[in-house]
This record gives C-alpha cells, structure tokens and sequence, in this order.
C-alpha cells in the first residue's frame, strides 16, 4: 500500500517536473520589495517632429504582465523620465478572454495578433479552434516585410501568436514548425531547442537555412545584419533576465529587425516583446521587474528613436494583461527608489495602458478591447481582419 503511494506521488512529481519546460519561471520564488538604481539615463525629446500623414510602417511593443504601476516603478527608478514619455497619445485596454475575466498571454496574444477573442491557453485560433488570420499575415499579403523580436524563447505564447495556429501554448514544436512553414522575413529569440532537439527529429533550422535564412545565434553577430531573411536564435530556451546578464539584446535585436524589414519598399509591420515583466510579476520581484522594465523602455527607446527619423512608422506601446497586481508604497526619484507590494502571483484582469506615436497613432485614444488595437491598424490600411464575408 505504502509502496503504491510513494509510487504515485512521485510519477506525479515526475510528470509535472516534466510537464512545466517553458513554464519554470513560475515556480521560482525569490521574492524582493525594493530596487534602488545604480544609474539613470536621458531621455531626448521627440514631440514636435513633423510625421507624415498615413503610417508605412507599424512597430507593436509588447510588455507582458506591464501594468501602469510597472511602468510607474521604472518611471520612477530612472528619476521621473522614460522613453515611452514621447508618445502623444494614450488609451486604456480591457484584456478580458473569452468565457472568463482574466486573461493568460495566449488569448491576450491571439486578441492582440487576430482582432477575436480567445480562450486561454489558445495561439492563433478562436474559441473554436478555427485558425485566425494574425495582423502580420494581413499585412505580409499586402507585400510588408515582417518580424517578431522577443526576450523568452520565440515559441512562448505572446511571439507564437503572431505566427502560429495551435489549440495549445505548449506545444511548442508546433509552434517552431509554424515558424519555419510561415514566410516572416525575421525573428530573434530564444529557444533554438524547439527547432533541433525535436521528437520528430527534424531540423528545422536546415529547413529554414533552405528556404534562404540566414540562421544565428550570437546577438553580436546578429547586431551586424543589415538584410536579407533572418533567424537569430540567442539562447537553447529562455534568455537570460537583465539581472543574469542578458546585456542590450533586447534593444540590438530590435534595431537589426529595424533595419533588415525597413528595407522593404511595402513598409513593414513588427512586433517586440518584453516578456520577462510579468515573469517578474509572478515571482513577486520588484528588482527583476525594475530592470526588464528599464530595458523594455531601452528599446522603446530605439523604437522611437527610428520612428521619429522615419515619420511614417505607426508604434503602439501596450501590454497583454498585468500581473502580481503590482503597488508602490513608497520610492524616490533623486535615489531611483522603488517599494514594491504584490497581492497575488497571478495576472490579473485590470485595464492596461496603451502608448502610440506616429502617423495614426491618433486612433489608439480612450478606452479600447484589446482586439481593437489589430483590427485598427488593419483599418488604417484599409483591410479587415478575419472578415467572414470574404
Ligand atoms: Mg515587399
Ligand atoms: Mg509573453
Ligand atoms: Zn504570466
């Protein structure tokens, strides 16, 4: 009898150990209240370049688990600045899934990629499991050049949803198959694992590498790329987080698929992630969320730095849901002070905030779903999302 237990509780232990992979940042309790900066950085100002009239271009950042309290800590640990200050205009998103009221990264993902709500745990498809048409599918089909940038393996849910169609977040070898049947000119990521190391057996990366991609794996080297097709590969699973030593990835892999898609004459649509804010937010960090957030405000950083130079490129700055529930009791700016409180190591189902600039950015103001923020870029472009009368 006692041996049966033994026996079932740990097959149990076993098979959830197993069944976690990508989901370990979950598990990880290190929890922390206070970050103080070890340095600040500047801001410039690009609020009264002249943009053009209609957007070319469409860069959609996404921080994951980036409530308005997160994007307050890093205001204030960077001494009451941040990049994302040169966006003109902001709106709320409700990031409610189908069926219940708070969202996991892939419904938020597929109603941030597809326009429809979905139920949790699905990418690219609806309620149903009938495959979505994502807004970079849309887009590419009018002849934009595409990528998807991200700081957690590229399969996780939020990338997926951009390229993928699958009932499961974790069925990430479909996933990397999705990957490398689609036509996206570039992603940079982690999780080199779902490519190679495959119950299949099939490399995808040979596949790929076949179909014209250059495929690597160095972030510096990756940082050289001015064009052509490109995978970049920067980890065998996650990145690392800012604390562990990831450096500037975010920001160089960011820039590099600026510059490889902008050399589409058609423009271009891409989307970037910050995913580790709400790995922070599940661990109950107010370090870890600090940093990825500073580092998220990096990119933004280039992000706009590109738009305000290019002056047709649309970026929209939001996030998929909130998590931890994340509060502030106290800080300082002078000192890049944050005290943090988290009731909960979930997400949660609260508005989160929305920032755009660039031509068009006008039509983000208010209050808003989360699947309007697709179906609005598709309408600046004069094409519908997902339109059942076609
Ligand atoms: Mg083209
Ligand atoms: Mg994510
Ligand atoms: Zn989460």
């Amino acid at each position: 009898m006692m041996d049966k237990i033994i026996f079932i509780a740990l097959s149990f232990i076993f098979m959830t150990t197993l069944s976690h992979g990508q989901e370990d940042y979950k598990e990880i309790v290190n929890e922390n209240k206070q970050y103080t900066a070890d340095h600040q950085y500047d801001v410039p100002d690009l609020k009264d370049i002249k943009l053009k009239r209609k957007p070319k271009n469409v860069i959609l950042m996404i921080g994951d688990g980036m409530g308005h309290n997160q994007v307050f800590a890093a205001y204030t640990a960077n001494g009451g600045k941040l990049n994302l200050q040169n966006c003109t205009h902001m709106g709320l998103v409700k990031t409610k899934p189908a069926k219940k009221f708070t969202t996991d990264s892939a419904a938020a993902g597929t109603a941030l990629a597809c326009g429809k709500k979905t139920s949790n745990g699905a990418v690219g498809v609806d309620a149903d499991s009938n495959k979505l048409v994502n807004i970079r599918e849309e887009l590419e089909l009018m002849g934009k050049a595409t990528g998807v940038v991200s700081t957690s393996s590229i399969t996780h849910a939020t990338p997926a949803s951009f390229v993928a169609h699958q009932n499961k977040r974790n069925m990430y070898e479909a996933i990397a198959n999705d990957f490398a049947e689609s036509n996206i000119d570039v992603f940079i990521g982690g999780g080199k694992k779902h490519f190679v190391d495959r119950k299949d057996s099939v490399n995808l990366l040979n596949k790929l590498e076949a179909k014209g991609y250059q495929v690597l794996e160095d972030i510096n080297e990756i940082a050289e790329v001015t064009e052509g097709k490109l995978v970049g590969l920067t980890s065998w699973e996650h990145n690392k987080s800012v604390l562990d030593g990831r450096g500037e990835k975010l920001s160089k892999a960011s820039k590099t698929a600026m510059t490889i898609l902008d050399g589409d004459k058609d423009g271009f649509f891409l989307m970037i992630e910050g995913s580790q804010i709400d790995w922070a937010g599940h661990q109950n960090n107010t370090s870890y969320l600090v940093t990825e957030m500073l580092d998220f405000d990096k990119a933004i950083g280039e992000v706009l730095a590109f738009a305000a130079q290019d002056r047709e490129t649309l970026v929209i700055i939001t996030a998929d849901h909130e998590t931890g529930g994340f509060g502030i009791k106290d800080g300082s700016y002078s000192e890049g002070k944050v005290e943090g409180m988290f009731p909960t190591k979930g997400h949660t189902g609260i508005f989160v905030p929305l920032f755009a600039y660039g031509p068009g950015a006008e039509e983000f103001n208010g209050i808003l779903d989360n699947t309007d923020i697709p179906n609005l870029i598709a309408e600046l472009f004069g094409t519908q999302l997902n339109d059942e009368t076609k």
